[in-house]
């Protein structure tokens, strides 16, 4: 643990300070007391133990220690070995009060500040080296809480941006490397395990970036959460600084949980300025996917191709928006349990991005993007609208109305307004919350399940339908699972998948089957693309089914000729 700030340690004039006078002569303790009375506040002790009691009790009110050498109980020495192991009290000032000049040096080497002989000083001296001592302390405190990271003691962001700007300036005699180390999923693990165990992880990665600057020379940074920054000398073997991080993890609770992911970027012609190099170590540490055994990523054209196009599609967004490139196709979704033919049930609502330059973008290209910067939830609030409209020009244009599906980010279930949200729009838009239906996914509830849970409750009250997304991908335990307000369960696509090839996957399918006849939840199947799948599915008693094997995501024009054909006029649903 880091010493809390101290009040204190402020320049400030108008604050009296508190002195200890630790001498086990009383004379000894009147004479200071007279000498310091006018300016300091002093308390005193008469022998070592009462002196270290003293100091652990009133640690965060004391300036400054005074302390005789020769004392019963436990001498001035054995208080300073004492204080220098503890954290928080290493950085009080001391001087030390001896008759016996040779004293001075091993005083000093135990961690004291300045020497007094007793008797020997004129008060003004006294008086004079004891205020230089505690500005002294108080202005490396300062400095100290300005520069670090409470956490970790390591630099925070902008005193090391300074200093490794300032390493540059003077000429580097070696090549640098920018190295970017994050946990993955920390903010999983940070919520499975608590935030003290989350902290402890922070420490320890800390302490491995302390134990790599030992190696390669440096600096080193926490400037976000999780993300470390070291500035050292090229590193040849990258192997080499993963021994030392998973040293520092073995020790750790759960460290089989725990994976690190390290980016750098070398910079052997010695161009580019620290927050560049940054910019690039960070981004190859983004460039490691979360399913890989890979822990190093060297930043690379590729990776810098990636980031100018993430760069350009948020740049792009704006206009998109206004310039209804935005589109929402419509996925269609068949019953097939009980039905001799799948029957068209219900369809999902998906949004595709039509770039004018870069042609038809899919999803899975911009919508990690704007979950990472927060434009998802403009994203998704148009998307939500636009199917809103479409679905009630089919209602006046005399269409069935098929219930539709949307997808919920889970940065749109933190959003306090999301049920007027939606409830607004189902009014504005002359439908009913059943025929609306809300995708979520396991992750969304992952953090703050008991906020989570009451606001789909909520939602759940007005009539809306709330299904859970890619099933079987995620974390939740079946404890989670009773507790969330569901309707349906849609069954990841990896689960048809690997359906053919993998005899296993039919016996979790009907697991899952299991699972949501025992919630009393219906059953969706996706990415069904072959016959096959379907009879296995419908075999297993699912209800519903979406895929290739039926359609792709079709524009709304198409999507609204399907139901046309499906469903003649005289005919209707609902
Ligand atoms: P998802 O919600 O799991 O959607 C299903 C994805 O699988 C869709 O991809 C769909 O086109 C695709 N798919 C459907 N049937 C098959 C099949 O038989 N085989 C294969 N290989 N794929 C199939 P899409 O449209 O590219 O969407 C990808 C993901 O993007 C979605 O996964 C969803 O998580 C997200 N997404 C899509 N639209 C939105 C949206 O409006 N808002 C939010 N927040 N996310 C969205
Ligand atoms: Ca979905
Ligand atoms: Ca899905």
């Amino acid at each position: 643990m880091r010493p809390m700030k101290r009040h204190l340690f402020n320049r400030s004039k108008d604050i009296r300070r508190t002195i200890l006078v630790a001498d086990d002569e009383e004379i000894n303790r009147q004479i200071l007391k007279r000498n310091l009375g006018r300016f300091y506040d002093i308390i005193e002790a008469s022998d070592g133990q009462e002196t270290l009691e003293r100091i652990r009790r009133s640690k965060g009110e004391l300036s400054l220690i005074m302390l005789d050498l020769n004392m019963p109980r436990m001498t001035g020495y054995e208080v300073l070995e004492a204080m220098q192991q503890e954290e928080d009290l290493q950085r009080l000032p001391v001087i030390v009060l001896t008759s016996e000049k040779e004293a001075e040096i091993e005083s000093l080497q135990l961690g004291a500040v300045d020497f007094l002989e007793k008797g020997r000083d004129m008060p003004e001296v006294v008086v004079a080296r004891v205020q230089r001592s505690i500005e002294l302390a108080e202005d490396t405190q300062i400095i100290r809480d300005t520069e670090d990271d409470e956490l970790t003691g390591l630099y925070n962001r902008k005193f090391f941006f300074e200093y490794a700007a300032l390493m540059r300036g003077r000429g580097l005699e070696q090549p640098m490397d920018a190295v970017a180390l994050n946990v993955d999923r920390f903010h999983i693990l940070n919520e499975i395990y608590g935030r003290s165990f989350g902290d402890e992880l922070l420490r320890a990665l800390a302490q491995a970036a302390r134990q790599a600057l030992k190696v390669w020379g440096g600096l080193a940074s926490r400037t976000e959460a999780d993300t470390f920054l070291i500035y050292c000398r090229h590193i040849e073997d990258p192997g080499q600084l993963l021994r030392i991080l998973e040293e520092e993890i073995r020790r750790l609770e759960h460290a089989s949980a725990i994976r690190v992911r390290i980016g750098i970027c070398s910079d052997p012609l010695q161009e580019m300025p620290p927050e560049h190099l940054f910019d690039r170590a960070v981004s190859a540490c983004h460039s490691i996917p979360g399913n890989v055994t890979e822990q190093v990523a060297y930043y690379n054209e590729s990776i810098h191709e990636r980031q100018r196009f993430e760069q350009r599609l948020v740049a792009d967004f704006q206009r998109a928006l206004a310039g209804d490139e935005i589109k929402v196709y419509f996925q269609p979704q068949f019953h097939i349990h009980g039905e001799d033919r799948p029957v068209l049930a219900s369809a999902e609502a998906l949004v595709r991005w039509e770039h004018p330059e870069l042609g038809l973008l899919s999803p899975d290209q911009f919508i990690p993007i704007f979950e990472k910067n927060g434009l998802i939830r403009r994203l998704d609030q148009y998307v939500w609208r636009r199917t809103a409209r479409h679905m009630s020009e089919w209602k006046k244009n005399d269409q069935p109305i098929l219930p539709v599906s949307i997808n919920l980010s889970r940065v749109d279930l933190f959003d306090d307004e999301l049920e007027e949200r939606l409830i607004g729009l189902v009014e504005e838009f002359g439908l009913k919350p059943e025929e609306y239906m809300l995708e979520i996914t396991e992750s969304a509830c992952a953090v703050d399940m008991d906020q989570m849970v009451a606001k789909l409750n909520r939602l759940r009250d007005r009539g809306f339908v709330i299904e859970m997304d890619d099933f079987g991908t995620g974390y939740s335990s079946l404890n989670a699972l009773t507790e969330i307000p569901l309707d349906v369960l849609k069954v990841d696509m990896k689960f048809a998948r690997q359906l053919t090839a993998d005899e296993q996957s039919h016996k979790m399918i009907s697991i899952i089957m299991e699972i949501a006849e025992w919630l009393s939840v219906e059953t969706i199947a996706e990415g069904i693309e072959t016959e096959e799948q379907l009879r296995i599915f419908k075999s297993l008693g699912c209800d519903t089914a979406q895929g290739y094997y039926f359609s792709k995501a079709l524009p709304a024009e198409k999507f609204e000729q399907m139901l046309r054909t499906y469903f003649p006029k005289e005919e209707s649903v609902c």
